[in-house]
């Protein structure tokens, strides 16, 4: 929304993934926290190997980035659904109090991780670029504030740090509140008035939505994921060019829906994703890009 009133954007390659996603048919991806790996449970694939030990020092331990990467590639070498995280060194009622919620949530979707492995995958998790900002979240664009991971201070880098995003939002959002207080103070100031406007009245169809929806997503996973490519990038820029054509001639035809809005502000923040990935041809941080010819 903000790139199309002309807000620039910044550092939009930068997606950082997360190594240790719980994985299982019918149940909701959630996250597996990094402290349990803190604590002695290590990666390992379906021979029970830890193939962590073969690629970093840290093993289990190294950084988000390459653990995903590392993951991704072990997928895609054993054909295998998912990785998993050994908590085998932990003892049983050591887990149940230090990680309840974990256990509880795992137990909730028959995984007893006292007893068992957990099922875990790399997901998306963070986006460290977004619209520019200042410390105040002041964008190019007058009276446009950007707070939290939707704004790019710069904070982040390249690679995120853990724990960083949340006191990027308190203190964005608390130099922004100063700022625009004292403005307000100093000026009247006016609402803009919204212009009148009629939604059409057809509904858009629900399945052509969801196939949208899964095309940006698998599109988004496959060739702008972990591991991208000046062809994969080039391949889903095509792709996703056409998906734009189709879900602007909905959006202008059809009444208005949250999954309307959402897929057309998704399948626009995917393009420029991927748009700044191919102007970036330099792995660095959680950006990391192969120059192999398919
Ligand atoms: C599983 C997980 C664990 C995490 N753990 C940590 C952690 O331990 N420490 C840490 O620092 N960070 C963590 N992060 C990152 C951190 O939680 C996020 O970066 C942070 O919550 C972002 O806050 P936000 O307010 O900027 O955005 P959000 O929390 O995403 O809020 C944006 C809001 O805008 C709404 N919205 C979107 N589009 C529209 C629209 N068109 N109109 C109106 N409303 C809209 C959304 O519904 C949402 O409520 C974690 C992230 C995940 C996914």
């Amino acid at each position: 929304m903000a790139y199309r009133v002309g807000a620039r954007v910044i550092d939009l390659e930068y997606t950082q993934f997360h190594p240790t996603v719980f994985f299982k048919k019918g149940a909701p991806r959630f996250l597996i926290t990094e402290a349990l790996r803190g604590e002695g449970a290590v990666i390992v694939n379906a021979k029970g190997e830890r193939f962590m030990d073969a690629v970093h020092p840290l093993g289990s331990l190294a950084p988000r980035d390459v653990v995903s990467r590392t993951i991704h590639l072990e997928l895609a070498a054993s054909g295998e659904p998912c990785v998993f995280l050994d908590l085998s060194a932990m003892k049983p009622e050591f887990v149940r109090e230090r990680f309840p919620s974990i256990y509880e949530r795992c137990l909730k979707y028959g995984i007893d991780v006292t007893r068992e492995p957990v099922p875990i995958v790399p997901a998306g998790h963070f986006s460290c670029g977004g619209v520019h900002t200042d410390l105040q979240g002041r964008t190019n664009v007058r009276h446009l504030n950007a707070i939290g991971e939707t704004g790019c201070t710069g904070l982040h880098g390249a690679n995120r740090l853990a724990s960083t995003s949340l006191l990027e939002c308190l203190t964005s959002a608390k130099f922004a509140a100063q700022a625009d207080a004292a403005e307000i103070a100093c000026n009247v100031f006016h609402l803009p008035e919204p212009r009148v406007w009629e939604s059409p009245v057809r509904e858009a169809d629900p399945t052509l939505i969801a196939q949208d929806l899964s095309l940006l997503q698998s599109t988004m996973w496959n060739y702008a994921g972990v591991i991208r490519s000046p062809k994969r990038l080039t391949r889903a820029r095509r792709i996703l060019l056409e998906l734009r054509e189709e879900i602007q001639s909905f959006y202008r035809g059809c009444r208005l829906s949250r999954q309307l809005i959402e897929l057309r502000n998704a399948v626009q923040t995917a393009l420029l994703i991927v748009y700044a990935a191919s102007l970036n041809p330099r792995s660095k941080g959680c950006h990391y890009v192969i120059d192999r010819e398919e």
